[in-house]
């Protein structure tokens, strides 16, 4: 029987994407596992907007691509669901139910599984924790892949000792400095967006993910350790979890999407093609970032007056976010004749791992999402960090005060950025002292990226002990 690596990404294509590379990189390394991919089937929602995007076409097409690819990854879809969870709930708490709806499925599939192959691991995502049980159950070794750094790994895991230590909602602390191992002070206000509040179900469900993590087989992180040392230090000796026993941790990144992109090359590419060296800055904020129009038009006159050469990806603000942008209606009034010779506007979406590494690229304005962060450190690109949703402010506060490859942005009371702020910022990165000071550092994270992950790198040989681990564990 061969050995089987079970991975369980959740919906949405930023933690699908993850996994793959994962998937990957584990048939790098140690080719002779099977690797199956678990798809969540869109639910029977009759028209739910909050619903994550299971199905989006352009995800098919991206899993077509990986299997003429990388045929010994395999995609099996789980059957659709007859449950439909309450419409009321927000995305965030769709990605934790949709996975709960799923267990029975799931705990079916696995026994399949394992009765043609040793399953040796099954990983699962932080919003798949429902999974959690139903392995443990059936005696498979759970592990989690940790999509975010090991600095954001160890506050979650620290989240029970603060929900005891702390009692109000961090939402009603302000600035107020929370203490957690290995971190520097994070205000109150900056923790992720999903526990600021503990009256929510969300918080709840994080909680007991943290709970789950410290009891499962072991923790994968995307990230090196030499980009977080303290905080790795800090989960490695016990600090994070209530019993001082934490499972083994695997930083094994950075893990960074490969392009996958078929034909020719995006527009925007031959425009970098015809742009200095290091004179461009970049301007996309994941896969969900969105932007009032009013905020739209701050950030275009921002970057008219910084005088810096740009590549922005700009879509409508919601609710129309689906619908292709106006350009003409959107930006202020002659706006895309006047920075004509200086700007390139995408679109939508752009090849970002493909832009990041365009030696024209000199800067990225990131909404500090973590693969984001990854790709810029990997090819060496210093950031404007503009933080939006999710763990990203809690991001913010390590790119710009932990490693210092960020500068931070800051917002107003009304949480917009202003024209002349973010002028400032690009200003700095490319004309200044400190901007200098911020892109050596992040070429020093380059390079020690690429030494974590060659053979006798610390990516490398974290990768190696858990094949190890997996090829000797006894699992019938
Ligand atoms: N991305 C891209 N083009 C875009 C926007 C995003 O290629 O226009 C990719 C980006 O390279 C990254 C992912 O989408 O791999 C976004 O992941 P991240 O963790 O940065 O942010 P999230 O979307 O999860 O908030």
């Amino acid at each position: 029987m061969e050995d089987a690596i079970v991975l369980y990404p959740s919906p949405g294509r930023g933690h699908l994407i993850s996994m793959v590379e994962l998937g990957k990189h584990i048939l790098k390394y140690h080719p002779s596992f099977s690797i199956t991919i678990l798809i969540l089937s869109k639910p029977n929602t009759n028209t739910n907007s909050t619903s994550p995007n299971y199905v989006e076409s352009s995800t098919d097409q991206y899993m077509a691509t990986v299997n003429s690819t990388t045929p010994s990854i395999t995609f099996h879809h789980l059957p659709p669901i007859s449950k439909v969870p309450p419409s009321t709930s927000s995305f965030l708490e769709m990605n934790y139910l949709i996975p709960r709806l799923n267990n029975q499925n799931l705990h079916q599939t696995l026994k399949t599984i394992s009765q043609t192959s040793k399953l040796r691991a099954f990983i699962i995502d932080f919003f798949c924790d429902a999974s959690f049980e139903v392995a443990s159950n059936i005696d498979i070794p759970t592990y989690y892949f940790f999509t975010s750094g090991a600095s954001a790994l160890a506050l979650f895991l620290y989240m029970p000792t603060l929900h005891k230590n702390v009692d109000k909602s961090f939402k009603d602390l302000g600035n107020m400095p929370i203490d957690i191992p290995g971190l520097p002070p994070i205000p109150a206000s900056d923790m992720p967006v999903g526990i600021l509040n503990r009256n929510n179900q969300l918080y709840e469900y994080f909680l007991n993910t943290a709970t789950h993590m410290a009891k499962s087989n072991g923790l994968l992180a995307n990230t090196f350790e030499s980009l977080e040392t303290k905080a790795i230090v800090a989960l490695s000796n016990g600090l994070c979890v209530p019993d001082g026993v934490t499972p083994p941790i695997f930083c094994i990144g950075p893990l960074i999407s490969s392009s996958n992109q078929d034909g020719d090359a995006h527009e925007c590419l031959n425009w970098l093609n015809s742009q200095p060296s290091r004179s461009v800055v970049f301007l996309c904020f994941g896969s969900m970032g969105l932007f009032s129009a009013k905020q739209l038009k701050e950030m275009a006159a921002g970057l008219e007056n910084s005088g810096q050469r740009f590549l922005w990806v700009v879509r409508n603000p919601p609710p129309d976010k689906e619908k292709e942008p106006n350009l003409d209606e959107l930006l202020p009034k002659g706006f895309l004749e006047r920075t004509k010779d200086k700007g390139f506007v995408v679109k939508q979406w752009a090849p970002q791992v493909e832009v990041l590494s365009h030696e024209s690229v000199g800067g990225f304005v990131t909404h500090c999402g973590w693969n984001s962060v990854l790709e810029a450190i990997s090819v060496g690109v210093p950031m404007v960090a503009w933080p939006l949703y999710a763990e990203q402010r809690l991001n913010r506060v390590f790119l710009v005060e932990e490693m210092k490859v960020a500068l931070g942005l800051k917002e107003m009371e009304d949480g917009l950025v202003s024209a002349e702020e973010l002028e400032k910022r690009v200003r700095e990165l490319f004309e200044s002292e400190v901007g200098r000071e911020v892109r050596e550092r992040v070429l020093g994270f380059r390079e020690e990226a690429m030494v974590a992950q060659k053979e006798g790198g610390s990516s490398h040989v974290a990768l190696t002990k858990l094949a190890q681990l997996w090829k000797q564990t006894q699992h019938e």
